[in-house]
C-alpha cells in the first residue's frame, strides 16, 4: 500500500517553508523494466520522489539540502529557464532534470544520471517521445562520465548492473552499436541473470525495437522470476539502490 503523508520543509536556498508530500511506503508487484524502472505500485509515486521550492526553484530529493554550488545554479538564467520551458518536456521531468543538473554541479554523477533517467520516465508517462530521448542520451552521458571520473562501482557485478541499465538507454535512443558492444561485456559475466538479459537486449536490438520491455521478458533463471513484494519507498532512491536489487536477483 503506497503511504504518502504531508510535511512542512524549509528551503535550504532561500528559507521558504512550504507543504511537501513525503513517501512513508509503497509496493512494488511485478518486474521491473529493462531500464531498472520500478513495477506498480512504486511507478507511480515518481511525483513524490522530487520536491521544488516554488520560491526560488531548487528541485532535490527533498529540498531541505543542496548539493554544493547549488545557490549558483539555482540563479543561472540556463536553470530557470529549463524549469519555465513548459514546451521542452513535462513539468515533473523538468524538475527531475534540474535536480539532475544541481548533482551533476556538486560532484554526484551517480544521483545526477538516476535524476536524468527519472526525467525520461516522466516524459515516457507523458508520450514526449523526443523529450525522452533527449533525457536518456544525457542520463548516457552522466552515466559514462560517473565510470571515467572513478565514481563507477568496484564491485565487478554493480559494474554489469550499471551496463545493463546503460544498454538500455543507448537502444532506447537507437545507439544500437554501442549498446551491442555493451552487450558483449555483459555475456563475459558469470551471473546467468544478467547474461539472459544482456542475450534479450541483443534480441532486441537486431529487431531495431526502441520499445519498452521488462525483465521478465527475457529467460531467466526460473529462481529469478519477478516476486511481489512490499518496501519502505525511497523516493528518489537512488541508481545503485536499483542495481543492487538486481544484482541481488530479486526478480
Ligand atoms: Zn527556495
Amino acid at each position: 500500500m503506497t503511504v504518502i503523508f504531508p510535511l512542512e520543509i524549509k528551503c535550504a536556498l532561500c528559507g521558504t517553508s512550504t507543504t511537501q508530500y513525503g513517501l512513508a511506503s509503497t509496493n512494488e508487484f511485478g518486474s521491473r523494466d529493462l531500464d531498472l524502472r520500478p513495477a506498480q505500485m512504486m511507478r507511480s509515486t515518481m511525483h513524490n520522489w522530487v520536491q521544488q521550492c516554488p520560491n526560488c526553484g531548487l528541485c532535490a530529493a527533498s529540498i531541505d539540502k543542496a548539493p554544493a554550488g547549488a545557490a549558483e545554479l539555482v540563479r543561472s538564467p540556463r536553470y530557470q529557464a529549463l524549469l519555465g520551458d513548459a514546451t521542452r518536456m513535462p513539468q515533473l521531468a523538468r524538475w527531475f532534470r534540474a535536480q539532475s543538473l544541481l548533482e551533476e554541479r556538486g560532484g554526484d554523477l551517480a544521483s545526477a544520471s538516476h535524476a536524468a533517467l527519472c526525467a525520461a520516465w516522466a516524459c515516457d508517462d507523458a508520450r514526449e517521445t523526443e523529450a525522452a530521448i533527449d533525457c536518456r542520451n544525457h542520463a548516457i552521458g552522466l552515466f559514462v562520465r560517473a565510470a571515467d571520473s572513478g565514481q563507477s562501482p568496484t564491485d565487478g557485478s554493480e559494474r554489469v548492473g550499471r551496463n545493463l541499465v546503460l544498454i538500455d538507454l543507448l537502444r532506447r535512443t537507437s545507439r544500437f552499436d554501442e549498446a551491442r558492444t555493451r552487450c558483449q561485456l555483459v555475456l563475459e559475466a558469470a551471473d546467468p541473470t544478467h547474461r539472459a538479459i544482456a542475450q534479450y537486449q541483443l534480441t532486441l536490438l537486431d529487431a531495431a525495437d526502441t520499445a519498452v520491455h521488462r525483465v521478465d521478458e527475457a529467460k531467466l533463471p526460473e529462481s529469478k522470476l519477478p516476486k511481489a513484494r512490499a518496501t519502505k519507498a525511497r523516493p528518489g532512491a537512488r541508481l545503485l539502490g536499483f542495481l543492487g536489487r538486481l544484482i541481488r536477483a530479486r526478480w
